[in-house]
């Protein structure tokens, strides 16, 4: 591999460690694999749908990382969502150092934690009350067991290409890595825990009046990501979201809006602030492209103005500032079920780590305005500047946006009609990606590497590396023009 990114003087990545034998990715991953399942603590870090060796990170700065070969790339991975304001932001990393000082953890309560909350609940009043769990899929978890306790009820459903953290009920037809995998859903999962969980098509209100007419007295609640982004970015048909509210509450069920990934990413208040009160939208037969996002804080009337009010929301990703942090959030009477005042159990050793709580207080203190318009102006760039080499090649395609996530999505059938659902995600020339990608990386550009996965672009994401991607965007585009279905697989359509 070669023509790395030359590093910037006034933003060096840390060095890779010295060592006897100079580690290369390759070397690093047979050792990894002969210690760790697959090599990896997560699988989609794995490469298996791009082929060759994961790429061993050394650190990271701004925009960019750096492998432990030394080679340089202008990062569209950002840690999978955290890295809003780029990677070691200095204000971070102090905060995170001042706490340290401190003492690492207490398992007891801090005064940072109420903080956290405060500034969660201002940003997303709905979160009346707010809980610190340590991953996404804790609070996605601790959402559905309380919307349970809340209404005496057991199923819940979710949409497919959906993802919502690894915990058993969830990982039917799951986006992210479940989808990358080629899986169903997890061999594991007891059939009575999986028959508590309806799967139904995303953006498809029909399929979800149906099924709450046929069962809506035995259902908890309706979990959705309110702008999918596991399946790629798949945005919610105009008014889907407020249809689940509607549909979800005439038969007394909850909605639980997951934003952990979309959550203080999209805006200030998330996907929900985004489309509920700023009323972003986009619809997939007029171009899917979506009109250039500028989220804004709710203001004091934003009950009014909601189009929609989920019941409880999960954040989790930037909320932690690329520490292990996630909450859950939402109206207080249901959020007081908890434990202890409520009977509903949840609990963590480290909920509310005091490094991940200085992380997440520092981070979202410092996404303001201009960091939610330089994030959504340079996501719309990229996807300008990919679009416009894929066209130059002829390969067909779509940008999909919902405000500042993207992802494209390869085929004349996703191209002419949009990707809507996890259907028309799993159809799409998915084999187009793996040499897309890999020119990229050849060229110092990392993005996620999965179709299925959105792109990320942090307030650190400047001139330069927007070059950068455009100068490897043309032979990028010329290896999807290139590649061909593997054996047993054809066209879209
Ligand atoms: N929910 C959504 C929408 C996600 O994107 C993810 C992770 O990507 C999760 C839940 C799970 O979060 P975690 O990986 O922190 O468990």
């Amino acid at each position: 591999m070669t023509s790395p990114v030359p590093a910037r003087p006034d933003s060096p990545a840390p060095a890779a460690p010295a060592s006897p034998s100079p580690a290369t990715s390759a070397r690093l991953f047979d050792a990894a694999r002969a210690v760790i399942p697959g090599g990896v603590d997560s699988p989609v870090r794995a490469f298996g749908s791009v082929g060759g060796a994961p790429v061993f990170i050394a650190g990271a700065r701004g925009a960019r990382v750096r492998d432990v070969e030394g080679r340089e790339y202008v990062d569209l991975v950002g840690s999978w969502g955290p890295a809003l304001l780029g990677h070691a932001h200095p204000a971070v990393v102090e905060a995170v150092r001042r706490a340290a000082g401190r003492g690492l953890s207490f398992g007891a309560p801090t005064a940072a934690e109420t903080e956290l909350a405060e500034a969660v609940r201002e940003r997303v009043p709905v979160a009346e009350r707010v809980r610190l769990v340590s991953t996404g899929t804790e609070a996605t978890m601790t959402a559905i067991r309380l919307a349970r306790g809340a209404t005496g009820r057991d199923l819940v459903v979710k949409f497919a290409g959906c993802y919502h953290g690894h915990s058993d009920g969830l990982l039917a037809a799951a986006g992210s890595g479940v989808a990358t995998g080629g899986l169903p859903g997890s061999a594991g999962v007891p059939a009575a825990v999986a028959a508590q969980t309806i799967v139904l098509p995303y953006n498809d209100a029909d399929a979800l009046t149906g099924c709450f007419e046929a069962r809506g007295r035995d259902i908890a609640a309706v979990i959705a990501e309110p702008a999918p982004a596991n399946m790629g970015v798949v945005p919610p048909a105009p008014g889907f979201n407020a249809t689940i509210r509607e549909v979800s509450a005439a038969h007394g069920a909850l909605m639980i809006a997951d934003e952990v990934l979309t959550g203080f990413r999209v805006g200030p208040a998330g996907f929900w602030g985004l489309e509920a009160l700023d009323g972003w939208s986009t619809a997939l037969d007029d171009g899917g492209a979506g009109p250039a996002a500028s989220p804004s804080w709710p203001g004091a009337d934003w009950r009014e103005r909601a189009a929609w009010v989920p019941d409880l929301l999960t954040f989790g990703k930037v909320v932690g500032g690329g520490m292990p942090l996630a909450a859950l959030g939402g109206r207080a009477d249901v959020m007081e079920l908890l434990a202890p005042v409520g009977p509903v159990y949840q609990a963590g050793t480290l909920s509310g780590n005091p490094l991940a709580t200085a992380a997440g207080l520092a981070t979202l203190t410092l996404a303001d305005d201009a960091v939610y318009a330089t994030v959504a102006a340079r996501a719309r760039q990229i996807g300008e500047i990919v679009g416009a080499a894929l066209d130059a090649e002829g390969v067909a395609h779509r940008v999909q946006r919902s405000g500042s996530l993207f992802s494209v999505v390869f085929g004349p059938g996703a191209a002419e009609r949009g990707v809507r659902d996890y259907e028309g995600a799993r159809a799409q020339e998915a084999w187009r990606f793996g040499p897309f990608f890999r020119a990229f990386l050849e060229a110092g550009v990392a993005l996620p590497p999965s179709v299925f996965e959105a792109w990320f672009v942090s307030a650190a994401h400047d001139d330069a590396e927007l070059e950068r991607i455009a100068a490897a965007a043309p032979s990028a585009a010329r290896a999807a023009a290139a590649a061909r279905p593997p054996r047993g697989t054809g066209p879209d359509d």
